[in-house]
């Protein structure tokens, strides 16, 4: 089956076509605008496969996505791409308004009218899935229930917000039109190719360099931790087998705070680096001026998932943790690619740069 994804060429969605290629599983289109998180260097292993065709391009241009809709005929959309990093969106909100939300909608508003002129057997099968995040339905505090699918959106960033409307868009389109949709809202990913702005690759690499390791307030916000490759499982589980207009919670039973997070990732590097000069790692640590609005807690209630589609996360936070540490070592060449840009890396504190 035809397959076209946007944003393929950032975190997850590169883990998802990496997945899909490797199980052979048809004809993928990877459309990606190439910001600062995406690189083709990730998708360097598809170089020579013909059933990967890279697209640079946005979601909002609706010629480019109308034209290759036309040619390919996918049967399906799978929409990562998004402005995701909350600081940066506290910095400039305007790109997560252009693409989070503007974007999406001119993503549905094409595909809607591509689908409306299909048969009616194509029609039928015809998917859109939509990922999004956990961090529309706010904060929890220490005794609240994990967010369900029915916990009431009140997103605190410009991030959140920005992904709650692109939802509430794609939920209106299943009400509006019948566009058959599916939502996923899921917990902090972690795993290989992470663009190390976001918390574990940059305690890893900030560690491997014994730069300090920023944590923001007390260290005690707590997030649930979903291993990438669980949450691939999870996204074509609910494409092939989910109900229309239905949205599914995706956690990885793995609620830690920042600091035991931080405190593990300096154990596991103490442990694989023995000879390391930063040994303890935990020295690095250094308490920063917390985030505006931080949420204290997400945390997610995956039931329907598990019961409806029988899933259920199976990497451990320690041991996929252990596995993202030693990727990060492995691929140093990655990580000097991605993070070459001069500004990148001033601006990540990967180096000293004066
Ligand atoms: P990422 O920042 O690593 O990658 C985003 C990709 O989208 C990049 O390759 C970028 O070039 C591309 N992109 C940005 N704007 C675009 C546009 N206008 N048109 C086409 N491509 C564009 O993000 P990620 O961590 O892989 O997240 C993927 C999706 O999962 C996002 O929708 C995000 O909101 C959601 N999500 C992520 C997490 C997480 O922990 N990473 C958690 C919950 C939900």
């Amino acid at each position: 089956m035809t397959i076209l994804v946007t944003g393929g060429a950032g975190f997850i969605g590169a883990n998802y076509v990496l997945r899909k290629r490797q199980n052979d599983e048809g004809l993928v289109l990877n459309l990606d605008k190439l910001t600062y998180a995406g690189h083709l260097s990730t998708l360097d292993s598809l170089k020579s496969d013909p059933d990967h065709i890279f697209i640079q391009g946005d979601i909002g241009d609706r010629q480019l996505v109308e034209d290759l809709l036309t040619q390919y005929r996918p049967r399906a959309i799978l929409n990562f791409a998004a402005e995701t990093h909350v600081d940066r969106s506290i910095d400039g909100p305007d790109a997560f308004i252009q693409t989070n939300i503007v974007g999406t909608f001119n993503l549905l508003e094409t595909v809607r009218s591509y689908w409306q002129n299909l048969s009616v057997a194509e029609r039928n099968s015809f998917r859109f899935l939509h990922v999004s995040t956990d961090e529309v339905f706010g904060t929890l505090s220490a005794v609240d229930p994990p967010f369900s699918e029915s916990t009431a959106y009140a997103p605190n960033s410009p991030y959140s917000a920005s992904k709650a409307s692109s939802d509430h868009l794609v939920r209106s389109y299943f009400h509006t039109y019948n566009l058959p949709t599916l939502i996923t809202n899921c917990s902090n990913n972690y795993g290989p190719y992470q663009f190390p702005e976001k918390l574990i690759p940059l305690m890893i690499l900030n560690a491997i360099e014994g730069k300090p390791l920023p944590v923001y307030g007390d260290g005690q916000n707590i997030r649930d931790w979903l291993f990438v490759e669980d949450h691939c499982r999870a996204i074509d589980l609910v494409l092939t087998q989910g109900e229309m207009g239905e949205t599914y919670n995706i956690g990885g039973n793995a609620e830690k705070t920042n600091l035991w997070l931080v405190q593990q990732i300096c154990a596991i590097l103490d442990d694989l680096l023995p000879h390391s000069a930063h040994r303890p790692h935990a020295n690095l640590i250094t308490f920063v001026q917390d985030r505006p609005g931080h949420d204290r807690r997400y945390a997610i209630n995956f039931s329907k998932i598990k019961q409806h589609l029988g899933w259920s996360p199976q990497v451990t936070i320690e041991s996929g943790l252990r596995k993202t540490v030693q990727w990060y070592l492995d691929h140093q060449a990655w990580c000097d690619q991605v993070t070459s840009d001069q500004y990148e890396r001033q601006r990540l504190g990967l180096t000293a740069t004066q």
